[in-house]
């Protein structure tokens, strides 16, 4: 390197750092190794390939075969492929399906980038939790979590890019689900992985925050996982004034101008860049008959017709499907 430029070089990372810019670039763990944000390209933040609602205590990798789900699977994929997508995110859990094995064969035939998670899923009142979810602390959970990030999930080397728990819709978290979102906050500072929480409701929302917020996680750390379960749609706003991320994600399964009413109020308060929308689609169901199984393509060819209505352009489309999965999904502690 001629040495004018590396001393530019220099006083510009020197400048970065004083600036309080990360110098690191912002990267995404796809199950296939790390990418740059830039990589991703037009992502469904919130989707499934397969679900198995057996229960932790019955669940086994032997319910499925990994080639008979992606050869009913992989149809949808290269229809979402040819509306663009890149990359998907795969929230199915650890005891309700996660399965590297198909994984690996989807994102190997599909030519898609997915992601895969950490975390436990305690909502459906704990029916998808381990044994060790209800006695060990909330340092132990995150631990593991960590460990996950660190060496790999389920015997491989596959590393997860997001924390997904889940915690139910009660007047006030139950102890355990505290625990859960305690041990997302912990495993978020070692490892900059961001949050996804199944939740719903508002009022859990907020609590959950403040729990991240005592943890010393700021909330933009924290995807607010089925926010259309909140009818008021002002807490959408509240929750994105405070920074955090506003999942929108039910949208293969209809209520289409019910999610654009949604998406344009946050617009309209300057807050579109806090938005994530996607299908919460697929669910291959074990040893039932699939005929239900739901494609991932409703947002291109019933939302975002309505939106185009509403006033909305490409830049906002790239805003809602590129942009704000980028920012959001990056491997970065977001610390108070
Ligand atoms: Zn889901």
């Amino acid at each position: 390197m001629p040495t004018l430029t590396r001393r530019a070089f220099l006083l510009a990372s020197f400048g970065g750092l004083m600036a309080g810019i990360p110098k690191r670039r912002a990267t995404i763990q796809t199950i296939n190794g790390p990418i740059s944000a830039q990589q991703l390209g037009k992502s469904l933040v919130h989707e499934h390939f397969l679900v198995d609602f057996i229960g932790a205590d019955k669940i086994s990798f032997d319910r499925w075969n990994p080639a008979e789900v992606a050869e009913l699977v992989l149809p949808y994929l290269s229809e979402a492929k040819k509306a663009g997508v890149k990359s998907i995110f795969d929230c199915t859990p650890a005891f309700l399906g996660r399965d590297m094995r198909l994984l690996q064969l989807l994102a190997k035939e599909s030519g898609l980038q997915i992601i895969t998670n950490t975390g436990y899923y305690g909502a459906r009142e704990n029916k998808f939790l381990p044994p060790w979810a209800f006695t060990e602390t909330a340092a132990q959970l995150a631990q593991r979590w960590i460990n996950e990030f660190e060496k790999g999930l389920d015997n491989t080397t596959v590393r997860p890019g997001f924390i997904k728990i889940g915690v139910d819709a009660n007047e006030a978290l139950s102890e355990t689900h505290r625990k859960l979102v305690q041990a997302a906050a912990l495993t978020h500072l070692a490892t900059g992985l961001t949050i996804f929480s199944h939740t719903g409701p508002g009022h859990t929302a907020f609590e959950e925050i403040e729990i991240l917020q005592a943890a010393g996680v700021k909330p933009d750390a924290f995807v607010w996982v089925h926010a259309q379960g909140e009818k008021d749609k002002n807490l959408h706003i509240r929750a994105a004034k405070q920074g955090a991320w506003v999942s929108l994600d039910g949208i293969g399964w209809g209520d289409f101008d019910n999610y654009a009413d949604a998406i344009a109020g946050l617009k309209a308060a300057g807050l579109l860049q806090r938005v994530l929308i996607s299908h919460d689609a697929g669910w291959y169901k074990p040893q039932e008959s699939n005929n239900n199984f739901q494609g991932y393509t409703n947002i291109f060819k019933e939302l975002f017709p309505r939106l185009k209505q509403k006033g909305f352009s490409e830049k906002d489309f790239d805003q809602l499907l590129v942009k704000n999965p980028a920012t959001a999904m990056a491997i970065q502690v977001r610390k108070l």
